[in-house]
């Protein structure tokens, strides 16, 4: 089930919304309504419809930021936690990285002056502990919204901008896998730290950040780091070159001797001249023959959709395909198509074991 739908273009950007926004504006429309009945809903919806506003100027921040990098933003998907902007690649050299990471919170410093002039700079502190109380002005917590969405942006932890512009930092010194690995852990002990703080005071909310945070921070990091590591390796040094091919005429039942024979999950069915025609997987070959048995013929059952690349291709180019198309492996082959190897998930998860046993 698709959870976000598009709204309009901008920019050159599609602008997706997600179903559980809806969610939070019903509710917030529903606590307004007890509160001060249907005015006091209204202000609430367009109190949070602001807030989404100022959230999507921020991702704009981002994306006009990478657009002058030439690195196009072809979606910006608001979340409920906040928005999301799907840029092509992030910028090689880290100044370019700051400036990225940095275009986003400073469109939400530029909103947070403009209101407070307007407020004559009389922010009653009481705005921020206090955003959902609709007798508090609506200026007055629009504001708040505005500084808290740049301090939690600059905490310096992957996925946070902060986290990115820390990562940055540490690249100019350092490589940039070592970089991703000290931002990583600084953001970890940074999650820590919030989670204690949270504890400490009974806040609730900090508790979720801190935990939102450190999960976040390492799944960020992983990812990084496989682009890190791979984008310094050729699709050659990680292939597969030791494996049972099937051919064009084979059986579920051939193939099922095959998968019982070997270790292999993938089996390319290649043709008489060593062309790949498409892979077999484990999960195929399964559903398959409990669907049509065990005659029927490999060729209908495999997935015909693989990418292909060169042996000399960037390892980190046919990693981001294999993610996109959701393909099962990368082929690998030479200049007349015919097979040399292939390349799946596992290998790259082998690949980055090895790198972290070498240099711990
Ligand atoms: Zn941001």
């Amino acid at each position: 089930m698709q959870w976000s739908f598009p709204l309009f273009r901008v920019a050159g950007s599609e602008l997706r919304i997600h179903i559980t926004f809806f969610l939070i504006l019903l509710w917030f429309g529903i606590i307004h309504f007890q509160q001060g009945g249907i005015a006091a809903a209204i202000s609430g919806i367009a109190f949070i419809l602001a807030i989404f506003a100022c959230v999507l100027l921020h991702e704009f921040g981002h994306a006009l930021a990478a657009r002058r990098f030439g690195i196009a933003t072809p979606r910006i998907t608001l979340l409920p936690i906040g928005g999301l902007a799907e840029m092509e690649r992030m910028p090689e050299k880290p100044s370019e990285e700051i400036i990225v990471a940095v275009a986003g919170p400073l469109v939400n410093v530029v909103i947070a002056l403009i209101l407070l002039i307007y407020l004559g700079f009389a922010l009653d502190p009481e705005a921020i502990s206090s955003l959902e109380d609709p007798t508090t002005g609506f200026i007055q917590r629009l504001a708040a919204v505005n500084i808290i969405l740049v301090l939690f942006n600059m905490i310096p932890a992957f996925p946070m901008d902060g986290g990115r512009v820390l990562r940055a930092l540490l690249a100019m010194r350092y490589t940039r896998v070592q970089a991703t690995e000290t931002a990583a852990r600084i953001g970890q002990m940074t999650a820590f730290l919030f989670g204690f703080l949270g504890l400490l005071s009974g806040n609730v909310i900090l508790i979720f950040v801190a935990i939102f945070v450190y999960i976040a921070a390492a799944a960020e990091a992983q990812q990084t780091l496989m682009i890190d590591i791979t984008r310094t390796m050729a699709a050659r040094e990680a292939m597969i070159t030791k494996f049972e091919s099937l051919a064009p005429g084979a059986t579920l039942e051939d193939a099922a001797k095959a998968l019982l024979r070997t270790t292999q999950h993938e089996f390319p069915v290649v043709d008489h001249e060593g062309k790949l025609l498409g892979i077999l997987t484990r999960a195929d070959l399964v559903s398959s023959t409990s669907e049509h048995g065990n005659d029927y013929p490999v060729v209908e059952a495999m997935q015909t959709e693989i990418p292909a690349f060169r042996t000399y291709d960037r390892l980190d180019k046919a990693l981001a395909e294999m993610q996109k198309s959701k393909a099962p492996a990368i082929a690998v082959t030479d200049a007349s198509q015919r097979l040399l190897g292939y390349i799946t998930l596992e290998n790259i998860g082998e690949v980055m074991m090895l790198r972290s046993a070498r240099t711990s």
